[in-house]
């Protein structure tokens, strides 16, 4: 499975190995106050898939930190991203701190360890310049980056400032935390006045939901963990995605799953897909997986929680899994052309 969490250092599909080693600051100090402060007798700690195995070791950590009587529990849910708390543990923890991701929306329940990456990313940046224009020809270039190299935002804005670029930037939505952020499932923040848009950060799921987002712009990827400069190619992605609706355009009984993930709900989404279809059943889960809708006997899905399990992992399940917007072009109600990548907005 690969979702936000999966993004820095996700070497699936570069055929690279890792150029740096990278130290997390888990902020351990922060946490310590919080149990002073709550007098806290149980600690939850919740990690992204990517960072569990840390996770006994932090727990080592902090048990030498707080008293004897404080009781740490990590999380065993699956996590993607900050759209995913396991909101069982939050309430049976006095603390509960959610790392590697920043806040989808904030509370004084749950403390965020965003985890910054330490990796430098100027000379990715200097590579990147050859396929951004000529400042002299075209100045205009928008700046995005992920949550884990938030910390370096305004050095990377400065730096293209330095070298004649009039640098274009934005706060998406609620579901962002930061000017400049992206996430797998939004991209309001490229939504900016250039026609080049430099992406800072691993992976190429973000770039790719961008690039098809903004089809009128090019995409550049400087990836400072993996150390190459790419441009957002969408052809194999679109053609994939073709590839499932044509696949369930016969589909008659549909399965529309409704996420029960925080972050990840979007029920009228659902209601009015099973409001206007009397072969589609609702079908409520949390982790959507091939293995637990194997036994549903249905011709096809649509899944209106995270939309990197439709895309990403699609192809593993055993039917053809759709977004909200591709099943309205499966069942006839949108013309083809009118696919497009499926986001997210709001909060909880
Ligand atoms: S719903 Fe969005 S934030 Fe959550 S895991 Fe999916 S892409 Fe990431």
């Amino acid at each position: 499975m690969s979702q936000e969490s999966y993004s820095e250092g996700d070497l699936r599909n570069t055929g690279m190995s890792l150029k740096h080693d990278r130290e997390w600051d888990y902020e351990l100090d922060r946490i310590v106050d919080a149990v002073h402060d709550r007098d806290a007798k149980k600690v939850g700690l919740q990690f992204p898939e990517g960072l569990k195995r840390r996770g006994p070791a932090v727990a080592d950590d902090l048990r030498e930190l707080v008293p004897d009587d404080v009781t740490i529990m990590l999380s065993g849910q699956p996590c993607y991203g900050a759209c995913d708390l396991d909101t069982f543990l939050m309430r049976r923890t006095d603390v509960f701190v959610h790392f590697g991701h920043s806040p989808m929306k904030e509370s004084d329940k749950i403390i965020y360890v965003p985890l910054f990456s330490n990796v430098d990313v100027e000379p990715i940046m200097e590579e990147s310049l050859e396929e951004l224009p000529d400042p002299d020809v075209d100045d205009e270039v928008g700046l995005v980056t992920t949550a884990q190299h938030m910390n370096l935002f305004g050095d990377m804005r400065e730096w293209l400032e330095a070298r004649g670029y009039e640098v274009h930037t934005r706060r998406g939505d609620d579901r962002l935390t930061h000017e400049g952020q992206v996430l797998g499932c939004n991209y309001a923040s490229a939504d900016v006045d250039a026609d080049h848009i430099l992406y800072v950060g691993g992976g190429k799921f973000h770039p790719l939901g961008l690039a098809m987002e903004h089809p009128e712009k090019k995409v550049v990827i400087a990836d400072p963990v993996n150390n190459v400069v790419t441009v957002a190619d969408t052809e194999k992605f679109m053609k994939q995605r073709y590839g499932a609706v044509h696949r369930a355009m016969d589909a008659e009984k549909w399965g529309v799953i409704f996420c029960t993930k925080i972050g990840q709900g979007r029920f009228d989404q659902a209601q009015e897909i099973i409001d206007g279809n009397d072969d589609a059943y609702l079908i409520t889960m949390d982790e959507v997986t091939p293995d637990r809708l194997r036994n549903f006997d249905m011709d096809a899905f649509v899944n209106t929680g995270c939309p990197r399990i439709t895309t990403d992992d699609g192809p593993q399940f055993h039917k053809p899994m759709l977004t909200p917007g591709e099943y309205e072009i499966a069942v006839g109600n949108k013309p083809l052309e009118d696919l497009s990548f499926d986001t997210f907005h709001g909060t909880w």
